[in-house]
This record gives C-alpha cells, sequence and structure tokens, in this order.
C-alpha cells in the first residue's frame, strides 16, 4: 500500500516534472524563434546601412568637389573632385581650413554675410572667385549646409563645389556677342545706346560736355557693289582699326550699321567752346586717317568720310533725340560734298521735323484729294488763247491754299511725287477730254509738268497713254513739260520715251529754258516741239540788255532748229510787244490771267 501510495507520489511528481520540462522547453524554443528574428532584422538593417554608406560613397566621389569641415571649418574629408578643382591633394587639405581657397578678391563683409547666412538658415548658395593651388583665380558655384547634432549644434559643415569658368566664359561670350558688332569687333548700336544713357545719367553730376561724332563713309556703296563685299568688309575692318586709334581710352566706338560709325567722346571740358574746338580737331584727324589709300588684297582704295557733331551736357535730352541730331548733322556735311564734317544746329532740325510732318499730311492729303489743277492760259501773237498750263494747288483744310513751291519739292524727294503726278496727270486728261467734248475748246492743248523722278518711273509710257484711250482725247493736244535736267540724266532712255510717247502724238515742251546746261548736240536729238522761255529772262527783258540778248538767242535758236518759242511770266504789254519783234509769238503770264481753278 505504502509503495503503491510513494509510487502514485512518484509518478505524480514525475508528471509535474515532465509539465514544467514540456513548458521550458517550449519557452527555450520561443526565444530562440525571437532572437533569430532580431539577428534577421539586424543583418536586414546592417545591409541598409552598408548600401547607404555606398551609395554615400559613391556620391562622395561625384563630379562636384566636396569638402567636410568640423565646426571651426577644418578641413576633414575632400573628394577626388576637390582635387581636380583645387588642385590640391587630401594630405594637404587635411586638417587645413577652408580660407585655404581664399581668392582675396571678395571682402571680409562677404564671408561675415556667408557667415550670418550660415547661422541663421544653416544653408549657403553663391557665386565665389576661389583661388586653385596654382595660384589661378577661378569662379565657383558653392553650397555649404551646416550639420547639427540632435540638440542643435554645428558639428559639421559640408560643401559641393562647381567650377564654373567655362560656363562663365561662355556667358561672356554670349555677351560680347550681344553687344558688338562681329565684322569690326566694336561696340554695336545697342551698347552704344547704353553707354550714351549711362553717360547722360552720369552727366546729371558733372559739369563736364560730352560729343557725339557720327561718321558715314561717302563712296562705300560704290566699292561695295563694284568691286564686291569682301572688299566692302575689309575697308570697313581697316577703317575701324583707324577710327580705334584716334580716341581715347574710355571713349566708346561703334558701328552704328552699315558704312556708319558713332564715336562717343564723354567729359571733354566744361567750357562749351572748348569742348567745339577740341572735337573740331579729334573730327579733322579723322578725316584724314580715313582718307589715306586703303590696301585691300593688293589693291589700293581711296575713301573719305562725312561727319555730324554734336555737344552734350547735363541738360541733354535722351540718346535717341542725339543720335537723331548728329545724324541730321552728317547728312549736312554729306550735302555739302562730303568729307568734312558740320555741328548740330538746332535750326536744321526744326527744318527736318517740319519736312517728316508735312511729309505725312502731303500722304493724308492725297488721301482725302485735297490736290487741286489750276489751268493759265497760254495766248498767241493775235491774243488767242491757244490752251493753258495745268499748275497743282493744295487746298488744305487749315493752311488754305499751298503753292507748289512748298510742296513739289518735298513731294519729288520722298517719292509722293509718284502718287501726286498721276493724279494730275489723270486729272488734266479728264479736262481735256471736256474741252474736247465742248465747242470752241477743241483746238486747246493743255501743258503738263513732269517731273524726272516721274518720268523715270519705267510705266510712265504706259501711264500716259492709258489715261489718252481711257479718256478718248487726242494726244496731240496733250503737251508734256519737262525741265533741262531731267532731259540729260540718261538721255538714251528719255529720247526712246519722247519718242515712244510722240508716235502717239503727245507733245514736248522744254521748260524753264535757258536756266540749265542745254547744249545744242542734245537739243537736236531731242523730239522736241517747243522751247518754253524761263520767266527770269522775261522779267526785265526791256530794262536789262543782258536778258535782251539771251532770249533773242532762245528765239533765234528754236527758229533755227525748229522749235516753237512761248515765253512764261509775261506780265506787261512792252515785255509782250518785246518778245513779238524777236518773233516770240506765245506768250503766257498774268498779262492774260493768272493760274485759276476756272475752266478756260
Ligand atoms: P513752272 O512750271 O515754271 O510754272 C510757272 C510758274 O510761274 C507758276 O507758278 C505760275 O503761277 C507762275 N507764273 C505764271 N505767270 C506768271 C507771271 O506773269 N508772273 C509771275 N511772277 N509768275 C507767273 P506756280 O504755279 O507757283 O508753280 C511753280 C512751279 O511749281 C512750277 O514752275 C513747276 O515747276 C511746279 N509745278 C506746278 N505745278 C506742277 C505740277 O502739276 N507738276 C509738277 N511736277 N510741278 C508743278
Ligand atoms: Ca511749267
Ligand atoms: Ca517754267
Amino acid at each position: 500500500m505504502l509503495a503503491t501510495l510513494s509510487f502514485i507520489l512518484a509518478m505524480l511528481a514525475s508528471t509535474a516534472f515532465t509539465l514544467k520540462l514540456v513548458k521550458l522547453l517550449r519557452e527555450a524554443r520561443e526565444q530562440k524563434q525571437r532572437l533569430k528574428k532580431i539577428i534577421c532584422r539586424q543583418r536586414a538593417k546592417r545591409k541598409l546601412v552598408e548600401e547607404d554608406l555606398r551609395i554615400a560613397a559613391i556620391a562622395f566621389e561625384a563630379q562636384e568637389g566636396m569638402v567636410i569641415t568640423d565646426e571651426h571649418r577644418n578641413i576633414l574629408r575632400v573628394n577626388h573632385a576637390f582635387t581636380l578643382i583645387t588642385g590640391y591633394h587630401r594630405e594637404e587639405a587635411l586638417g587645413k581650413q577652408t580660407s585655404l581657397l581664399k581668392s582675396g578678391l571678395h571682402g571680409a563683409g562677404y564671408y561675415e554675410d556667408m557667415g550670418r547666412q550660415l547661422d541663421t538658415n544653416a544653408y549657403w548658395q553663391g557665386e565665389i572667385w576661389n583661388r586653385r593651388k596654382n595660384g589661378e583665380v577661378y569662379p565657383e558655384w558653392l553650397t555649404i549646409t551646416a550639420v547639427k547634432n540632435p540638440s542643435g549644434k554645428v558639428i559639421n559643415y559640408v560643401a559641393t563645389m562647381l567650377d564654373i569658368t567655362q560656363r562663365k566664359a561662355a556667358e561672356a561670350k554670349l555677351e560680347h556677342l550681344a553687344y558688338h558688332d562681329p565684322l569690326t569687333g566694336l561696340a554695336n548700336r545697342r551698347l552704344l545706346i547704353d553707354r550714351l544713357q549711362h553717360s547722360l545719367l552720369a552727366k546729371s553730376r558733372s559739369n563736364l560736355y560730352g560729343a557725339i561724332l557720327f561718321l558715314d563713309l561717302d563712296n562705300f556703296k560704290t566699292i561695295n557693289d563694284s568691286s564686291g563685299h569682301g572688299k566692302g568688309d575689309m575697308l570697313l575692318q581697316v577703317a575701324a582699326k583707324r577710327l580705334a586709334h584716334s580716341i581715347r581710352k574710355g571713349d566708346t566706338l561703334a558701328r552704328h550699321g552699315g558704312d556708319e560709325f558713332v564715336l562717343l567722346l564723354e567729359e571733354l571740358s566744361d567750357n562749351i567752346r572748348e569742348t567745339a574746338i577740341e572735337t573740331q580737331m579729334i573730327a579733322t584727324k579723322i578725316l584724314a586717317d580715313l582718307a589715306a589709300a586703303y590696301d585691300l588684297d593688293h589693291a589700293e582704295f581711296h575713301s573719305s568720310a562725312s561727319i555730324g557733331i554734336t555737344l552734350f551736357d547735363k541738360q541733354s535730352t535722351s540718346a535717341e533725340e542725339l543720335l537723331k541730331q548728329v545724324e541730321v548733322a552728317m547728312y549736312e556735311a554729306k550735302s555739302s560734298g562730303g568729307n568734312t564734317f558740320r555741328f548740330f544746329d538746332k535750326d536744321m532740325l526744326d527744318i527736318v521735323n517740319t519736312r517728316a510732318a508735312l511729309e505725312a499730311d502731303m500722304r493724308l492729303g492725297l488721301q482725302q484729294e485735297q490736290f487741286v489743277l489750276y489751268y493759265q492760259p497760254q495766248v498767241s501773237s493775235t491774243g488767242q488763247v491757244t490752251g493753258a498750263e495745268a499748275l497743282v494747288r493744295w487746298q488744305h483744310p487749315q493752311k488754305g491754299l499751298v503753292p507748289p513751291c512748298n510742296f513739289i519739292p518735298l513731294a519729288e524727294e520722298s517719292g509722293l511725287i509718284i502718287s501726286l503726278g498721276a493724279w494730275i496727270l489723270k486729272t488734266a486728261c479728264a479736262t481735256l477730254a471736256a474741252w474736247q467734248k465742248t465747242a470752241g475748246k477743241q483746238h486747246m492743248t493743255l501743258a503738263v509738268n513732269v517731273s524726272a523722278r516721274q518720268f523715270r518711273q519705267c510705266d510712265f509710257v504706259a501711264q500716259v497713254l492709258g489715261n489718252i484711250a481711257h479718256y478718248n482725247i487726242n494726244a496731240s493736244k496733250l503737251k508734256l513739260e519737262l525741265t533741262e535736267s531731267l532731259l540729260i540724266d540718261n538721255i538714251e532712255e528719255t529720247i526712246d520715251k519722247m519718242n515712244q510717247l510722240k508716235a502717239k502724238g503727245v507733245g514736248f515742251s522744254l521748260d524753264d529754258f535757258g536756266t540749265g546746261y542745254s547744249s545744242l548736240s542734245y537739243l537736236k536729238r531731242l523730239p522736241l516741239d517747243q522751247l518754253k522761255i524761263d520767266q527770269s529772262f522775261v522779267r526785265d527783258i526791256v530794262s536789262n540788255n543782258n536778258d535782251a540778248v539771251i532770249t533773242r538767242t532762245i528765239i533765234a535758236l528754236g527758229q533755227s532748229l525748229g522749235l516753237a518759242v512761248i515765253a512764261e511770266g509775261v506780265e506787261t504789254a512792252a515785255q509782250r510787244d518785246f518778245l513779238q519783234q524777236q518773233g516770240c509769238l506765245s506768250y503766257q503770264g498774268y498779262l492774260y490771267g493768272k493760274p485759276s481753278a476756272d475752266l478756260i
């Protein structure tokens, strides 16, 4: 019994033991699995860290130079790119201060400002000039980041640096291109205006005068057209070099365009007279320099320039205004024969401005049909009206009736005479058509003034014939008045055009005869019908023997060439009688009637 009991007890005890053992074993297994997991996780973590380190190492050896310093800017690490940029090897840089790279080009304030920004933002980025080990100063794009510990104290600085020498050079090249003329290397118009504006701003604080010289080569177009653009370019280059010799440091020499150069001389003198004299001396020297012979590819060329000059001071207006002034002066120099200079004069600008306004006004006048034709009778020795001369007037809405001498010269210069002349011709033909339908007027001729530019138009003949056909008029009643200067210019073309019109019956009168350079040889070749004695000879014909002789000669010349002769500006019976005695049998002048809008 006892044995059974002890057995049972033993059994119970061993069961409890076994249970305990099983539990222990299970716990041990779980612990092991936990450990395994931890080890696995740690391995993974270490792998990540290793990967990070590997990436960091690659990044550190990237193209950009990198420097890591301690909080006192002592260099702790540099990469290979740092050595390539700065020339310092790792061993030479480690332990040194970053001031090792200072170029000396930035003042203390620059670095203080950088330090302040790093303190507040933990970051600085910008362009900086540093110095390489070989002493060369170079531009660098620098980024600095401050690294802080968890308590916010800076423990390191990490800097990346990019050498921007090449980028800077490219930028400078682009900038140079934008502001310079590629052919001559001189400043271009843009830079000139920049400098001029700058100079005007600076002038507001100075009492010194400056001067602008505007140069235009006189015969450049001829050389360029006849010898080719290559030679033209060479001439410009040599001229630019000669000009560059004439200037002081600080002056601006620019190619304004084509064969135009502008010289900006600043701060000459506080006395306008002295400034003018000094500028005049410079201009004289430039003219002499430019007039010397040019050896272009072993061929000798000659050139000269026209120079416009304007002086400016602190009261001067805008850059554009000054350039306009100096250009006006240059044209003045050019129109007085070239190879000379002219100072700008305010009255001249007023003239130019008035002309510009008049031209615009004329365009409008043409659009709005403000022009009218007046007619002045032409009379025979028996007092019969044989016809009339058409004379244009401008019926201006504000200015009233404007005489042709106030607008014809400008119309010729601006080319407006082409459309104005076309209108005159058309209107005159319409008048002739009306006369030819009116009893007692069918015999009348109408003289129409034709200006050189109008006559030179390649479709001039077609225009005249077109009007004749359109208005169905008798062409022999239309008489075109041409001047001597028009006829001499390109005489073959003139004769050809005149013959084409002559063949259809159109007549020709030589206007203002005696004032030009008529020569008998060409007078004989021209298919003219009439000579018109200029009114300047008629005016004093009775009192001035010279005029009397000239008039007599013209009449005799007309007779010998088989041409009719008409005198214009006949105001008195005495003039008419004298003319008649000499054999001139046609007259036009106030004695018979002033030009009027009424159709005769
Ligand atoms: P022109 O062709 O020599 O015209 C004659 C000018 O003398 C006209 O001046 C006329 O009014 C003026 N005249 C006529 N008789 C007398 C006189 O007895 N005494 C004085 N003192 N003057 C007299 P106008 O009409 O002022 O024309 C001036 C110039 O304008 C013309 O000179 C001509 O060159 C130009 N012109 C006029 N009409 C036209 C036109 O339709 N076309 C072109 N191209 N030019 C024109
Ligand atoms: Ca005339
Ligand atoms: Ca005349």
